[in-house]
């Protein structure tokens, strides 16, 4: 057998497959609940004499009752049969070959069976014992046992609206567990990457992780190091933009993953002994996830410059503590953090900057002078850096009388902010509040700059 690459995957990773047929009037998949361009590409693959079945991710999710975010569809038929089936499709991907077939902004993903085993076709190629490309087709059952976990290898047949199960993944789905197909330390060194897919999707579901899927996790995590930066920047939004950020991040966090993730991070938190900026992390991600379920827009900038928070404040403190002034520190604390970050997960260019901006943008909010008060309520990333000041909130209540000064700015029209601030000023109170009402004095943060509070606090 001609292997690309040095190691051959091992056969004994994966199990046989054994048929369980589940029908229809044995599990709830009904074809309501599934997409219309789902049901009519299945049809049009199994009238063209192919077989047809929707798999992956959606199954799983009706099985549970929940709304699947997209519908995959596997086939026998190739991707260049595919293609002659539907006008609008377009074929994609290099690794992983696959058909898009497009009706206006849905697309089904339809893949071609695929077998764990190398023909010598140079179809499939490992190094090292990873997967770089994975193009050799195969039969339903090779299919089955190549995918990752149990709950993840069902199919739902569209010609008799049964659900087959070749790996126990129907009983893992009704106990809610996680359960790789096969070796767990072999399918972990294949892709590193399914490391962060159970605690995703153990996070999505409530599901628990098998303590056998679990095991080799805190061992290999030093694997993801070397998966594609761009592909892990993807798994973080999954990870943290789909409603479930605290879970996985616990999960992340638990399992040591967060260490090659973002390992600034995670050096920062556990040096924090007060605790601070593991609060504050917990809190944004809290209201990320609230603001998920509420339909609300999340951004991938203002999420990293969450994550990324404790490492710049740590970095900062460690500048300041050289005695660099204050502002240069924000700079290349902010610089460094990035730089580094960029290593493991790549941010897309137009990241980075709206997150430094709301660090940066930290310090800003204590002076209360006329002209930079109103210089800061129009900058552009005003708004999301004042939602950071919030949820600085849950480490330090320091900035309570901040958060409370900029709320009302925002909210009272501009002559009569001006005004205020304008008597403030004269009264020698530039720190008063725009009202009249007695509020309580901010501490003073000792000229550090707002930014690196709890960073300072815990070091
Ligand atoms: P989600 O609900 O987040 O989309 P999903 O299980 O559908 O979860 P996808 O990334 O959409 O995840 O993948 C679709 C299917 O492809 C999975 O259900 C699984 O069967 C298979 N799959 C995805 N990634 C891998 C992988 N790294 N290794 C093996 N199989 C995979
Ligand atoms: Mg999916």
């Amino acid at each position: 057998m001609v292997c690309h690459g040095s190691t051959p995957i091992e056969p004994q990773a994966l199990p046989q497959p054994v048929l369980r047929s589940i029908p229809r009037d044995q599990h709830p998949i009904s074809r309501k609940d599934i997409s219309p361009n789902a049901l009519r590409v299945l049809y049009r693959l199994r009238e063209a004499g192919f077989g047809a079945f929707l798999v992956g991710g959606a199954v799983r999710d009706l099985l549970l009752g929940r709304h699947p975010k997209d519908f995959d569809v596997a086939t026998d038929a190739t991707p260049e049969q595919v293609r002659q089936l539907f006008r609008n499709c377009r074929l994609i991907g290099r690794r992983f070959r696959l058909a898009h077939v497009v009706f206006g902004r849905e697309i089904i993903e339809v893949a071609t069976f695929r077998a764990n085993s190398d023909d010598g076709s140079g179809g499939r190629e490992v190094e090292d014992g990873r997967l770089v490309r994975d193009n050799v087709y195969g039969t339903i059952e090779e299919d089955a046992v190549r995918r990752d976990f149990t709950a993840n290898a069902l199919y739902y047949a569209i010609e008799d609206f049964s659900v087959r199960d070749y790996v126990g993944g129907f009983e893992d789905v009704q106990a809610r567990v996680l359960r790789l197909i096969g070796d767990p330390a072999t399918r972990y060194r294949e892709d590193p990457v399914r490391m962060l897919r159970a605690v995703r999707l153990a996070a999505k579901l409530g599901f628990t992780i098998d303590p056998a899927t679990a095991a080799p996790i805190p061992e290999l995590a030093p694997l993801l190091a070397e998966a594609a930066p761009a592909r892990l920047f993807e798994e973080m939004l999954k990870l943290f933009l789909a409603g479930h950020a605290v879970a996985s991040f616990e999960g992340l966090e638990r399992f040591g993953l967060l260490d090659v993730l973002m390992p600034d991070t995670a050096r920062a938190l556990r040096s924090n002994r007060s605790g601070a900026l593991r609060r504050m992390l917990v809190e944004g991600l809290r209201n990320t996830d609230a603001r998920v379920a509420a339909d609300e827009p999340v951004s991938p900038a203002f999420l990293f410059a969450l994550l990324l928070w404790p490492a710049y404040c740590r970095a900062l403190a460690e500048l300041q503590a050289q005695g660099m002034p204050s502002e240069e520190a924000q700079r290349r604390a902010a610089d460094r953090v990035t730089l580094r970050q960029v290593q493991p997960i790549a941010l897309p260019k137009r990241f980075p900057l709206p997150m430094q901006e709301i660090w940066l943008l930290q310090s800003r909010f204590s002076p209360r002078q006329r002209k930079r008060v109103f210089r800061l309520l129009a900058h552009p990333r005003f708004r999301a850096a004042y939602d950071f000041l919030v949820v600085r909130l849950a480490a330090s209540d320091s900035h309570a009388a901040d958060v409370e000064f900029w709320r009302h700015a925002q909210q009272v029209p501009g002559d009569e902010l001006a005004a205020s601030l304008g008597a403030a000023a004269a009264a020698g109170e530039p720190e008063m509040l725009p009202s009249r009402r007695r509020r309580r004095r901010r501490r003073r943060g000792g000229g550090n700059g707002g930014g690196a509070g709890e960073g300072q606090a815990g070091e």
